[in-house]
Order: structure tokens, then sequence, then C-alpha cells
């Protein structure tokens, strides 16, 4: 097939193999160059509200997800100091108002599930152990250089993650910022929460300077937590050991059931949190930034994986649009399409950026500004707290 119709996606994440699926239901081919020799069960869980599961289910995955998410029944809020419920946020109706689902799922699941995906798809060819080492934009696109060969194609898309290689050649003057938290992560069987609960929501626990999410995974079958800290520790990474410890120490004066639940994880892993600029990076010639490559944020929105798969959902339409079966290809022509393709992400990605580096500080408040967040929480009431993200919920590509 003609270089003309070959778009090269670099790594293999979310939004990498959302990009390869979305653009060959276009009608591209589509190669993905990933720099590990195997996609790895490193991480844990993601939430997928309406705005990315629609995008998924429009590309087939449903059946995969149904077999491994969880549909959780609420969102509550828990002050971690008393242990109470500060509202709780039934989240049915966010999924029936927009036909798709919200999803929780383990990262791995979710990877495993596009993977299989891009498998059985002729027109995309996934390259494990390929990592992209340099890019040279041209007159009839780019040649991306990686694992020792050089491909041409069409235009480059950056889905690399919040370290991208591409970024560094392309804006090597814009990298992510430590934010001065670090999240820990676990896993524990589902039968081992404390008191036999079933748990079926996700489950927010607010304290001063931290907070846990928790919710069930892998259907229903194990539970993940993720505990957020201050800190100073920043190394990069996803999966550094973390010393049970010292987490167990930090959460010494909360509720007995959050120390229960950190208590009965073994295995701790730690990543520290870094941040892109707010608005991202997104073009340049012939080259699209894409997920985490553009706009790693902080998880507090819980939309990293959301705006990775919206951000591959707008790139292969715009491209279908303008260079489309049939249709032409300049590099200029191309420039163009990825230039407005950064002009319709970035004002939402920024706006949920925000909104996350919000969050994060509302979460953490202490002391009495702690008891004026839970009052006026419970004051909105669930219908109000969840209508105040229909923006994000309700977006359509
Ligand atoms: C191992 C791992 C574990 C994670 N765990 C969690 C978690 O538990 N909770 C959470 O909220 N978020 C987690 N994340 C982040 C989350 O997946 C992303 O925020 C979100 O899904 C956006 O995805 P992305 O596709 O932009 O980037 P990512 O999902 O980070 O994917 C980037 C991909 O690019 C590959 N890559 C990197 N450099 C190169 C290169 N030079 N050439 C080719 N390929 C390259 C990486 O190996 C990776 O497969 C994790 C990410 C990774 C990579």
């Amino acid at each position: 097939m003609a270089v003309s119709r070959t778009i090269i996606v670099a790594g293999a994440g979310i939004g990498g193999l959302t990009a390869a699926l979305a653009l060959a239901a276009k009608g591209f081919r589509v190669i993905v160059l990933e720099r590990t020799e195997r996609l790895d069960e490193v991480g844990a869980g993601l939430q997928l509200s309406p705005n990315a599961s629609r995008i998924l289910v429009e590309l087939g995955l449903q059946p995969r997800l149904d077999a491994c998410a969880v549909v959780p029944d609420a969102v509550t809020a828990i002050n971690a100091r008393s242990g109470r419920a500060i509202v709780r946020m039934p989240i049915g109706n966010v999924a029936v108002r927009n036909g798709a689902p919200y999803w929780v799922v383990h990262r791995a699941d979710l990877q495993a599930a596009l993977a299989a995906q891009v498998a059985a798809h002729p027109s995309i060819d996934l390259r494990l152990g390929c990592a992209v080492e340099d890019v040279a934009p041209h007159a009839n696109g780019v040649t991306v250089s990686a694992g020792g060969g050089q491909e041409p194609g069409l235009a480059l898309i950056s889905a690399d993650g919040i370290w991208s290689a591409v970024r560094g050649v392309a804006f090597p003057k814009t990298q992510p910022l430590f934010s001065g938290l670090i999240a820990w992560r676990g896993t524990i069987p589902a039968e081992a929460m404390p008191d036999g609960e079933r748990l079926r929501g996700v489950q927010l626990w607010l304290g001063p300077e931290a907070h846990l999410v928790v919710y069930p995974i892998s259907s229903g079958r194990r539970i993940n937590l993720v505990a957020v800290v201050n800190g100073s520790w920043n190394q990069r990474g996803w999966s550094a050991r973390g010393e049970p410890t010292e987490i167990v120490a930090r959460f010494a004066h909360w509720a007995g059931a959050a120390r229960a639940l950190i208590g009965t994880v073994e295995n701790w892993t730690r990543w520290a949190l870094f941040a892109m600029p707010d608005g991202g990076v997104w073009n340049q010639g012939p080259i699209a930034m894409l997920g985490d490559a553009s706009h790693g944020m902080l998880p507090f929105a819980a939309q990293g994986a959301g705006m990775a798969i919206e951000d591959a959902a707008v790139l292969a339409a715009g491209l279908a649009a303008s260079h489309g079966e049939g249709r032409g290809g300049t590099a200029a022509e191309v420039a163009a399409t990825l230039q407005r393709y950064a002009a319709l992400r970035r004002p939402r990605v920024r706006r949920v950026q925000q909104l996350a580096r919000q969050n994060g500080v509302i979460y953490h408040l202490p002391g009495a500004a702690a008891i004026a967040r839970d009052v006026a929480m419970r004051a909105l009431g669930p219908d109000r707290l969840l209508a105040r993200q229909s923006w994000i919920y309700d977006w359509r590509p």
C-alpha cells in the first residue's frame, strides 16, 4: 500500500492502540511502534466515563470490556477522619443519559482488549520491542527511526506517554513537572474487603493532605486502591516498590475502615505524579501529539485515559475528512489537518487539566477548610455535584 495511506503511531498504550483502531476504521493503514517487548501487566485501575467509553463501544470493544470491566453503581465521597459518607452520587443516570457505560477497569485488561482488537485488524501492524528514536519530517510526510529501521508515513502520532521520546524531538523545551504528590497503588482480592463488604461503587476518601480511591476491577474479583500523598520522591516510572509500613504510617489517623483497607494490601507500587503544562503540546508539521505525551495530567479528574481516547477519535475523524480514500495528502495539507486537531482539543483538555489540579487541592484540604468542603458538598447534593461534571461526560466527538 502507498506510503500516503500509512500513519505511524508511537506507543501501544491506551491512546496509541485506540488511535490505531480509529484510523484503521477510517481506511488508513497503521503501523504501531511500541518500545516494550510485551504489553506488561503493570498499572492498576482506570476510570472510563461515557465520553470515552462511547468511543470504545463504537470501535467494537464492548464485548471484550464487558468481560472484564465493572459498572460501578455510585461514587461515594467519605470523610477520612469520621469514616462517614459525605455524599453518595449514583452514576447510573450518567450512563443512561449518554447511552454508554461508566466503566472501571484494570489498565492491563483495557490494554489487552485493545491489543486483541488490533491483532484482529488486517490494516494494523503492531511491532513490539520497537522504540521510536528519531523523527524526520520531509516533503512527503515523515520518516521514523525505530528499532534499528526506518519507517515512512503520511503522519506520526506520538502516543508514547508522559516521557515521550517524540516530544523530546518536536518540543524539546516542554517537559512534565513534578507535582509534589505521589500515588501508591495496590490491589486486594474482593473477598478481603474489611467486614466482608461487597464493594460495588467507587469510594473517594478525603483526608488532610491525602486521599484514597477504592473501586472494584477485574470483573469485581479484585479491589483497586490508590492512595495519594505529598512527598519529594520523584523518580520516573510506573511501578517502583513502595514500603507498606510507610504508607500505613501516613494513614494512621484515618478512620478504621480506611486503615483496614490500607493494611490489607501486601504489595504496594508507587508512581510520582508529573503533569504537562496546561494546554499541552499538540502538533508540528506531520507530527501530532496525543494523550499523556501531549497533556499528561494529575489523575484527580479520572480523565487521563479518557482524554487520550477522545484525542484518538478526533484525530482519526480529522485525518479521514481531509485525507480519506481518494483524497490528497500533501505535507502542507497534513500539517493543516493536525493544526485543526490541536485547535479542537486544546481548550477542552486545558479545562480538564485545571479541574484535576483543583480537585487535588479540594480533596486534600485540612481542618476547618475540610469541614466547609463537606458542608458544601452535602448542601449541593448528588444531582448538582454530578451536573457539574456533565461537560465532561456528555461530550461528543
Ligand atoms: C506501565 C503503565 C502503567 C500505568 N498505570 C496507571 C495506573 O495504574 N493508573 C492510572 O491512572 N494511569 C496509569 N498509567 C497511565 C495511563 O495509562 C495514561 O495516563 C492514560 O491511559 C493515557 O495513555 P497514553 O496512551 O497517552 O499513554 P500510556 O498509557 O502511558 O502509553 C504510552 C506507551 O508508549 C510506550 N512508549 C514509551 N516510549 C516509547 C518510544 N520511544 N517508542 C515507542 N513506544 C514508547 C510505552 O511503553 C507505553 O506503552 C500507566 C501507564 C503506563 C505506561
